[in-house]
């Protein structure tokens, strides 16, 4: 059992994609250290996407059948059309049946359980009946519920009440939870999980609403210590994975609101931005839809013509999404250790392949893209640039390793402890790890322009002068 745990991007593109270098959302974290996985979002492709993990020294590739629990942000089409294909790959098909007089096959077991807002229940029942499926192996569908809402189908229907025969519970489904929101708004403890072993800790999955077009959902997973905490304990973990937004501060409470295990821990701000918490935010992953790119990172204008700041952050909230710099302004909001942006417009390829040629024009302009994109979160975090922050902008099959903390929370005040350095020459994919202890990474430039990025790094050190951003 690892202590690490570890996030694969499996699609990183809004839903102005598939495109040539990204599918659409979905990623996948071991949280429990075991090699189970949690998926957030399945579109369309993704099953496809766990075949296409490059084989590469030092990483295990993740696996369809890992995967136990899945957790849908919204109900839009980029972030939930891949599902059927999944079930349908995880859950086995069923042995012809011989004797039609037979009980039915052994389904007692659960093997994939699916949180999502209203209309997720519908929308799989509806598909897994129309297309004929049949499994080996069940599932269970349980909707999150808004203010007033009521579930989009009971959870049992039975064949022959006079029921649409769409919205018959099959003999796939076991009977799924409704679970409504509290006065707060909120879903607490939707997964409440013991992890056994060495690990010494469990993991609970708060749930609660963010802004965007239609409902959308923001899932907050926390590690709770097995033992009692004291002021001198490591700090657990706390992860907050984002659905589509242009504004997630309702979720913001939520995110501060420690469990009773907390109280003992003194308070702290680890970005002196008056964010006094008692345990940071290990890793924030937030869209961003849209960026203004400028002229001397796009100086032919590949990613539009006549945008500015304000009109490319306009438009993105107009469409219930966010830039690079709003999703920085979330992370110091709740406190983050770091940030990973997903959900990257379709106008903005990732950089693939060995990217060792800069004088490329399109290598180029990939990787002045993400790091403008990297640049402009960190801008949006930290505005006078007197901290140094970790943002970085996701590409298909990047993996995010967060190690256990190992210092007390008294241990040296955050912004002053050494920071260490990534390898920027790393293989692609990408393969970033944090070690929480230092609290945050620098980024190392090279020092000359013949040293050459294998791989845009995709990180924004806000130390990092400027032009060292943007000149290569
Ligand atoms: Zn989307
Ligand atoms: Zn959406």
């Amino acid at each position: 059992m690892s202590h690490d745990i570890t996030v694969t991007f499996l699609g990183t593109t809004s839903g102005g994609g598939p495109t040539q270098t990204r599918n659409c959302s979905s990623l996948v974290a071991d949280l429990a250290g075991d090699g189970s996985l949690w998926m957030f979002d399945c579109a369309e492709g993704t099953v496809r996407q766990f075949e296409n993990q490059p084989y590469r020294p030092g990483y295990q590739r993740v696996r369809v059948n890992q995967v136990s629990k899945i957790f849908i942000t919204h109900m839009h089409a980029d972030h939930t059309m891949g599902i059927l294909t999944f079930l349908r790959n995880i859950l086995g098909i069923p042995k012809p049946v011989i004797d039609p007089d037979a009980p039915p096959a052994n389904k007692s077991s659960t093997k994939v359980e699916i949180f999502g807002p209203r209309g997720i229940r519908r929308m799989i029942r509806m598909l897994w009946n129309v297309t004929h499926t049949r499994s080996s192996q069940a599932y269970i569908v349980h909707e999150l519920l808004f203010p007033g809402e009521q579930p989009s189908v009971p959870a049992e229907v039975r064949a022959g009440e006079g029921a649409d025969e769409t919205d018959v519970r099959n003999a796939s489904e076991k009977v799924g939870r409704d679970i409504h929101c509290d006065e707060a708004g909120y879903w607490p403890r939707i997964v409440n999980r013991e992890i056994g072993g060495q690990r010494g800790c469990g993991l609970i999955v708060d749930a609660g609403p963010i802004q965007h077009r239609d409902p959308c959902i923001g899932y907050v997973i926390r590690e709770v210590p097995r033992e009692p905490l004291t002021a001198e304990s490591p700090l657990p973990r706390k992860l907050v994975i984002l659905g589509d937004t242009y504004d997630p501060s309702p979720l913001a409470p939520l995110v501060h609101d420690e469990p009773p295990f907390a109280s003992p821990l003194p308070e702290r701000d680890p970005w002196g931005h008056d964010v006094p918490v008692k345990i940071p935010v290990s890793l924030l992953v937030h869209e961003a839809t849209d960026a203004h790119i400028p002229a001397h990172v796009d100086p032919s204008g590949r990613t539009g013509k006549n945008r500015t700041p304000e009109s490319v952050r306009e438009k993105a909230i107009s469409r219930g999404h966010s830039t690079p710099g709003m999703a920085g302004a979330f992370a110091r909001t709740i406190a983050a250790e770091r940030l990973v942006m997903n959900h990257i417009g379709a106008r903005f390829p990732a950089p693939v392949g060995e990217l060792t040629n800069m004088s490329n024009p399109q290598t180029k302009l990939r990787h002045g893209i993400v790091r403008e994109m990297a640049r402009q979160a960190a801008e949006g975090w930290c505005p006078d640039g007197s901290r140094p922050v970790h943002t970085e902008v996701a590409v298909d099959f990047h993996v995010v390793t967060i190690r256990p903390n190992r210092n007390a929370p008294t241990a040296p005040v955050r912004g002053s402890a050494t920071p260490c350095e990534l390898d920027i020459n790393m293989s692609p994919p990408i393969h970033t790890t944090t070690n929480t202890s230092p609290l945050f990474s620098c980024l190392r430039l090279p020092s000359s322009r013949q040293q050459h990025f294998r791989r845009t790094p995709q990180l924004a050190e806000r130390r990092v002068p400027k032009d060292a951003c943007t000149r290569i």
